[in-house]
């Protein structure tokens, strides 16, 4: 649905240039919730006004759904803009209008009929769950609140897809687990495509189907969550679910194993002791429900009373019980 390709954004020139955006190129499929997660200065609001037409890349290309943003003209980037919801960290709500006045503000600014605007409010305080608080204004909102307002007017004109810029970092954690599930929840119920971008792993960690890890304006990784925290090499998993770094003598391996579909260890470790006769020492592990997944990683060290081993059998028996190792 999104295709970014070698997608470059220089700000400045000569010395004072710095390139926030790095030859990045991204696949976001639709009707996900995809996560963008990087430390600050990562490049990652950049990225995101890139790909919501706010800033014009330096060079490379935005295609969303059919059309191809770095060919539009000013009055053809305005309609694209249409079909895509924004919400931010600090809500950017508007303190002299209502909630309901804030959501029904983007569905004004189309020349929507006031009958249809107001049908259309009165479906998203529910779909938001601020029913009774239509008539409140910003100041007179929590901040999750005032984040539930945001996302109702950022769906108001029934965008393909949702823009989060760091959507929760306002936010305590009990609010930020709250406004998090409403957005999985939307995803469902609608289809939305959402993109998150977020320096906060329990972001990626709770809701999101698929991810990319940005380091200095580079996508360092990306691909299906599931897939990547099975992946002993990832960064992001590493990230998500530490298992530690440990340092052993010479003749020991440590090594990772990644559990992505809640299977268990027990098995496939004893498995390992009794057909080759290796000895497993558990030096870290991690479990967690991630997107609804039950995954384990587990760092350990194995070793053989006379030295080596067979590598690629072992390999092979890990890889037969569905456990990713790097060897
Ligand atoms: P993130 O959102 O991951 O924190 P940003 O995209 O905001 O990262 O910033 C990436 C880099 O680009 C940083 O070095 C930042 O200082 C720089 N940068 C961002 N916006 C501008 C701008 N308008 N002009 C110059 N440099 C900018
Ligand atoms: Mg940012």
């Amino acid at each position: 649905m999104i295709e970014v390709t070698s997608l470059t954004k220089v700000y400045g020139t000569g010395d004072g240039a710095v390139t926030a955006v790095d030859d990045v190129s991204l696949s976001v499929p639709s009707g996900q919730v995809f996560g963008i997660l990087g430390r600050s200065g990562a490049g990652k609001t950049t990225l995101m006004r890139c790909l919501t037409a706010l800033e014009r890349p330096t060079s490379g290309s935005v295609t969303i759904g059919e059309v191809n943003l770095t060919e539009l003209s000013a009055s053809g980037l305005r309609k694209a803009r249409h079909r895509m919801g924004m919400i931010f960290q600090h809500f950017n709500l508007l303190g002299s209008r209502t909630a309901a006045d804030n959501i029904a503000f983007p569905l004004e600014v189309q020349g929507v009929p006031a009958a249809e605007r107001r049908a259309r409010v009165a479906e998203l305080i529910e779909l938001v769950g601020l029913q009774g608080r239509e008539h409140a204004f910003p100041s007179q909102l929590s901040g999750g609140q005032k984040q539930r307002v945001g996302i109702a007017r950022a769906l108001a004109a029934h965008p393909d897809v949702l823009f989060c810029d760091e959507a929760t970092s306002a936010l305590d954690p009990a609010t930020t687990e709250q406004i998090l599930d409403l957005l999985k929840e939307i995803n469902r119920r609608t289809g939305v495509t959402i993109v998150l971008i977020t320096h906060e792993s329990e972001v990626v960690r709770r809701i999101c189907d698929a991810a990319a890890l940005m380091a200095s304006g580079r996508v360092v990784e990306q691909g299906p969550l599931l897939e990547l925290l099975a992946d002993p090499d990832s960064r992001l998993a590493d990230i998500l679910l530490p298992v530690g770094d440990v340092s052993l003598d010479p003749e020991h391996t440590s090594v990772v194993l990644g559990f992505a579909h809640g299977g268990t260890t027990e098995p496939v470790i004893s498995g390992l002791t009794r057909r080759f006769g290796l000895d497993v020492s558990i030096l870290g592990g991690a479990v967690e429900t991630v997107a609804g997944h039950k995954v384990g990683r587990l760092r350990v060290a194995l070793t053989h009373p006379d030295g080596g081993y067979d590598r690629d059998a072992v390999a092979a028996y890990l890889a037969e019980h569905e456990v990713s190792v790097h060897l």
